[in-house]
């Protein structure tokens, strides 16, 4: 219909009423939008603050001389820094308990049954390699630092589409592989050089005193050993409190690869490798800015465990674990945010 210029007041009430309506209309669909959006907003996770993790593996203590005995030989794990972060009082390595199983199960999320005396690699990708490819960041942002040489297996894998790609960086026994263990004393200096130097993101820390002192049969430097790398792991947090890089934003896990036989099966306390429970009993403790604190958990949980959790804390896929995120680690508001 054409527009004529005359004036009709029905017409007139007609448009304005029409326009009105549009404009309400207009009007309510914004609101409508904003609320969708701040919504949609709302149900966006935050980011975790963690943006550094460092795992340390104590190699081979039994649960008897550490954690079941406390302060006893573990004063500043047990007394200063468990109360700042989560205990895990039924961990397990429920699987292979030797060294670089252990290790493997730690790094990969699977267990696998590999050689222990480092002639093999991991049959699957670890999270360094993972993280190190979906991040695109150099091989020095992701560190492997172990006092066994044989750890140095660590680093890559037989999997024919990650083989010698995303390889992290390492620092492994005397001098690299074959050049046997070194005093966890030295590979704590070591790993401060290069947090210090590099920065990196990722890293993972052997030590491996109790282990190795409790396979020569001495038991007094099997407890010193367990004491030295006490002390170690608490320098270790107050570097990382302390320096500008890494505090308030780094998670810290201590663990170990396995336990040893419990008195009176196979030689008890000297050696380790099969399911009885002095092997399988190790421990978990966890400090980071997006733990709770000070909170101790009796439900079990395993080695594999360990990958998933890294992951989803640093925010890249990991479908291949066959352990899962531990949700004990986080508050009730930051698993509901995320639907864990
Ligand atoms: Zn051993
Ligand atoms: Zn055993």
């Amino acid at each position: 219909m054409a527009i004529r210029f005359c004036y009709s007041p029905a017409k007139q009430q007609l448009l304005t009423r029409y326009t009105y309506q549009q404009f309400y209309t207009f009007v309510l669909s914004g609101i409508l939008l904003l609320l969708a959006s701040f919504s949609s907003f709302a149900a966006k996770p935050k980011p975790f603050r963690t943006k550094n993790v460092i795992i340390v593996v104590i190699d081979g203590p039994r649960y008897s001389e550490t954690w079941g005995n406390v302060p006893g030989y573990i004063p500043a794990m047990s007394a200063r820094m468990r109360p700042k972060g989560v205990f895990f009082s039924n961990f397990l390595n429920d699987a292979y308990t030797y060294t670089n199983a252990g290790h493997t199960a730690i790094t990969t999320g699977i267990n696998q049954p590999i050689d222990n005396n480092g002639n093999e690699l991991p049959a699957n990708p670890s999270i360094f390699q993972h993280w190190l490819k979906s991040t695109g960041k150099p091989a020095t942002a992701a560190w492997i630092i172990t006092s066994k040489d044989k750890l140095n297996i660590l680093g890559n894998t037989l999997h024919p589409d990650w083989q010698n790609k995303y390889l992290p960086s390492q620092n492994c026994g005397v001098n690299g592989p074959g050049s046997g263990y070194r005093a966890d004393s030295l590979t704590l200096a070591v790993a401060k050089q290069i947090l210090t130097r590099d920065k990196p993101n990722l890293v993972l820390i052997n030590f491996m005193e109790p282990d190795g002192y409790a396979h020569a049969g001495n038991w007094d430097y099997y407890l010193k050993g367990i004491s030295r790398d006490d002390r170690y792991v608490k320098q270790l947090w107050d570097f990382l409190r302390k320096n500008k890089n890494y505090k308030n934003n780094t998670t810290l896990l201590v663990t170990n690869d396995h336990g040893r036989h419990l008195d009176g099966i196979d030689g008890g306390w000297i050696e380790h490798g099969d399911n009885c429970a002095g092997c399988q009993h190790i421990s978990l403790l966890a400090l980071g800015p997006d733990f709770k604190k000070g909170r101790m958990v009796a439900t079990q949980y395993t080695l594999v465990d360990i990958a998933p959790t890294i992951a989803w804390l640093l925010g890249f896929n990991f479908e291949q674990a066959q352990g899962h995120v531990i949700p004990d680690l986080f508050p009730k508001k930051r698993l509901k945010e995320l639907n864990l």
